[in-house]
Parts: C-alpha cells; sequence; structure tokens
C-alpha cells in the first residue's frame, strides 16, 4: 500500500513537472513580487540615501490607489514560436520581458501583473515621456516578422486591448508599436499588422484625407514631433510613420509625396 502510495505521489511529481515547465521561474517571481510588496508597504517609502529629503515624521493618507499603465505598446516577437518567447521570459540574463504573449493560435499568456514594470521598451521615447517602461503595457504577438498575423491571433489581441482600455482607461492615442517609440532601432510591429482594423475599434489613430488641404510650408518633422515621434533621426521616423500608417509604400523610400503629407497632416490633427 506504502509503495502504492509512493508511486502515485512520484507519478503525480513527474505529471505536475511536465504541466509545468515553469514552476521553477514562477517561484522566482513570486519572491521578487514580494519583495517589491515590501517596498510597498514601508512608511515613509524609501529614498536614495543621498537624495533623503528633510522628513520631520510620517502621516499616512488614506486616499490612494495603484498608479496606473496609460500606454500600450504592441510587439512582435521576432522569434519562431511561443514556447521561445516564453524561455527569453524567463532567463535572467535576457533582461527583457512583457506583460501579456499572444501566440498565433489566439491563447493569451499573461506573463506579469499589470502594475509592475515589464522590460519590454528599453530606450525609447514618445513625446516627452522617456520612460515607457513605466507607464505602459507591453504585449508581444508571436510572429517572426515576415508573415502576416493570424486573424484568430488578432481577434485575441483585440479582446484583450478592450479589457485593458476599460480597466486603465487608456486614450485612443496611446496604443503605439514599439517602432514607434524607438524609430532607430525597433520595427516592430511590421508592416503586416492591422493598424487600421485596430484604430476602427478605437486603439491608436488613423486618418481621414477627405477634404485635408495640407498647409503652405508644412514641416513633416515638426508634424511628426507633434503626433510624438521622437526625430531626432529623420530618416528612420519618417520609415516607421509609414510603417505605421501606410504599410503599402513602407518599403519604398523616405521622402513623403502629396498624398502622404495629407495623411500626416491628417494624423497630426487628430494628436493635437
Ligand atoms: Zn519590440
Amino acid at each position: 500500500m506504502f509503495s502504492h502510495l509512493i508511486l502515485l505521489l512520484a507519478a503525480v511529481t513527474i505529471y505536475g513537472c511536465a504541466q509545468q515547465p515553469y514552476s521553477a521561474t514562477n517561484k522566482v517571481y513570486r519572491k521578487q513580487a514580494k519583495q517589491y510588496a515590501k517596498i510597498l508597504k514601508q512608511q515613509p517609502s524609501p529614498f536614495p540615501v543621498n537624495e533623503a529629503p528633510a522628513v520631520s515624521g510620517w502621516i499616512g493618507t488614506t486616499n490612494f490607489n495603484m498608479r496606473k499603465p496609460n500606454y500600450v505598446i504592441i510587439h512582435h516577437t521576432a522569434q519562431g514560436s511561443c514556447d521561445t518567447t516564453f524561455r527569453t521570459f524567463t532567463l535572467t540574463r535576457t533582461q527583457v520581458s512583457a506583460h501579456y504573449v499572444v501566440c498565433r493560435d489566439g491563447s493569451v499568456h499573461h506573463m506579469l501583473n499589470d502594475y509592475l514594470r515589464a522590460w519590454h521598451a528599453g530606450l525609447s521615447k514618445w513625446g516627452n515621456v522617456t520612460d515607457m517602461n513605466s507607464g505602459s503595457i507591453g504585449i508581444e504577438l508571436d510572429n517572426d516578422g515576415l508573415s502576416p498575423f493570424q486573424p484568430q491571433q488578432i481577434n485575441s489581441l483585440l479582446i484583450l486591448l478592450d479589457t485593458l482600455r476599460h480597466r486603465y482607461n487608456i486614450p485612443t492615442a496611446n496604443f503605439i508599436g514599439h517602432g514607434d517609440i524607438a524609430p532607430s532601432r525597433k520595427v516592430d510591429p511590421s508592416a503586416y499588422f492591422p493598424w487600421q482594423e485596430l484604430a476602427g475599434k478605437g486603439f491608436g489613430l488613423w486618418y481621414d484625407t477627405t477634404g485635408v488641404i495640407v498647409p503652405e510650408g508644412f514641416n513633416a518633422l515638426q508634424a511628426l514631433r507633434i503626433v510624438g515621434y521622437d526625430t531626432r533621426d529623420s530618416t528612420a521616423t519618417i520609415k516607421a510613420f509609414k510603417r505605421h500608417f501606410i504599410p503599402a509604400d513602407s518599403t519604398t523610400g523616405t521622402n513623403l509625396d502629396e498624398e502622404e503629407k495629407k495623411i500626416l497632416f491628417s494624423i497630426m490633427q487628430k494628436s493635437e
């Protein structure tokens, strides 16, 4: 009887390991989350030693909640499978992560509490925001960067975005891509990404050039800056803009023709 029990326990353990390949990293996650919870409980909150202001006492206010994400940054993984991405995001040495991974079959994997800071944006800028990781949710779509996205994957993404928008009250214009906030470093999501479809559902801006007349002396770079782009590398910025808003023309040149200037002018007006 006892040996049967041992066998059963062994079987359960082996089955459990096979089912839970990430149980070890989940344990690390819980430990780290606990450490941050400890920091949240500190009264007063800790300041770096040499920057400590003269605080004469602690009086806890009764009125507060958690800081919320205000942007959603969309990525493609440029990897071969979700399994590869899960491994990448659970290895300490990679130093990269995201809140959500949406696989080709439409399954959604949550990898980090929305209130915590994932490491997905890297060196990036949108408007005057230079710490995109602190204020955003990162969503990775399993895609090699060279193929169209799967319809079931986009469906799942749309449901996820709807949830996030309602939960955190994220403005329409704040659904953007990694390539938008890091134009000189990143090209994701690719020109295959259906931004127009997303904008139709209220996730991100889209243009309407009906009756648009581009004013004399229109400054394209200034317009891109108003939209939010970091224009220090103007060639990369125009490429990023085209990839997002004019995907059919995103591989040709870095000039904007008259029609494309209308598109940019329209987006600029919607950004103001
Ligand atoms: Zn990315």
